[in-house]
């Protein structure tokens, strides 16, 4: 599977959701938004599990991210999540730090877990190499490539400056001869990267188009907590209201998938963003940055964002639909256009070796 065939989903709501399942790493790099340690927390498998087996062959998200933390030190729930997913058709993502680059030879244990899943994402950049140099990082990735992994780098930027982006751009293009696709973004000042001095200048990803997107594939948290956005500190907790879904141990995946996909607030979220809500809500007070502007529905009377003035559910809902084809058509939509090519690379090869395989 490759990177593209996920981010056309990307305004889709429901299309995937996110399992944390550990927030445990045995790495310690600087810049991490979810302040992860060995002694992180780490709740019981059962939570994910039994949520991915609340999917079913008629209804089911068509991918799950399995992230951290360092997901890979969990080989056996990566399986088994990836197991359950299979059997009813959806798809899996394993992101990791590859700790495991560092090792003489990598577990097999490990190995097994990344090939039985459809797409494996890098995180690399300056901080990370750190902790495990590129070059064990290109070593250990061909020998995934030699495997059949379908495999693609999330690189961030550590300041406007960092050099380390473009050589680790050249060195992938050159070693795998343009067939790993890249997403490039910046850090952001959350978790251990908000003692870091000189970060990139940005507003939110979304800021410039104003609908947030991001409120589209859910998380499963930590704990089981399930909110409606990546946002880190919505992550954290405890997330507004209009962005709390509930607790996977109680939740199934046709109850999730209908508040994702109905509530009236994360529709406008998507349609006109925070900012735009909070003015046309009070107009007189809004001068919060894109997610705080979010966080301040909160205080909202909810009764005022069941329908915004002027606009009915059918009204969003069609909107919707023109943002949903505009993602679809274009999986670039949304990077920076400097870095919107790398996006793209591997896929031709990619399409031609699944029509070999048909
Ligand atoms: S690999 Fe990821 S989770 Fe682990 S310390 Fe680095 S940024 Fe944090
Ligand atoms: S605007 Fe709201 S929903 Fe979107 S990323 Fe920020 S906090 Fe999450």
């Amino acid at each position: 599977m490759h990177l593209t065939d996920m981010l056309r989903y990307r305004a889709n709501p429901a299309a995937a959701v996110y399992l944390t399942i550990t927030r445990r790493c045995p790495l310690s790099c600087a810049h991490c938004s979810t302040n992860s340690t060995m002694t992180s927390e780490e709740h019981s498998p059962e939570v994910f599990l039994n949520f991915a087996r609340s999917f079913s062959s008629a209804d089911h998200p068509h991918f799950i991210l399995v992230t951290g933390g360092e997901p890979l030190l969990l080989p056996h729930l990566v399986q088994e999540l990836t197991q359950i997913a299979h059997r009813v058709g959806t798809k899996v993502a394993v992101g990791s730090g590859m700790f495991f680059a560092n090792m003489s030879s990598p577990p097999k244990n490990i190995m097994d877990a990344i090939d039985s899943a459809d797409h494996f994402i890098v995180s690399l950049d300056t901080f990370h190499d750190r902790e495990v140099p590129r070059a064990r990082v290109v070593d250990t990735l061909k020998l995934l490539r030699d495997r059949g992994t379908s495999v693609s780098l999330q690189i961030t930027k550590s300041s406007e400056s960092d050099e380390y982006v473009n050589e680790t751009i050249d060195v992938f293009r050159r070693e795998f001869n343009d067939t790993i696709p890249m997403v490039v973004g910046n850090v952001t000042a959350v978790g251990r990267a908000s003692q870091l001095t000189d970060l990139p200048q940005q507003d939110h990803p979304m800021a410039a188009l104003e609908p947030c997107v991001l409120t589209n594939w859910p998380v499963v948290t930590f704990d089981g907590t399930i909110v409606a956005c990546t946002n880190q500190l919505v992550v954290d907790g405890p997330a507004p209201t209009h962005l709390a879904l509930g607790n996977a141990a109680e939740m199934t995946w046709p109850r999730l998938r209908d508040e994702v996909s109905q509530r009236y607030l994360l529709k406008a979220l998507r349609v006109f963003g925070p900012r735009s809500i909070r003015k046309r809500l009070t107009p007189s007070a809004c001068n919060h940055d894109y997610c705080s502007s979010c966080h301040s529905l909160a205080q909202v009377n909810s009764a005022a964002v069941e329908v915004l003035p002027g606009f009915q559910t059918g009204e969003l809902d069609a909107l919707l639909d023109l943002v949903q084809i505009q993602y679809e058509n274009d999986s670039t939509r949304n990077v920076p256009h400097e870095y919107a090519d790398l996006v793209l690379l591997g896929k031709i090869r990619h399409a031609t070796s699944q029509t070999k395989e048909v």
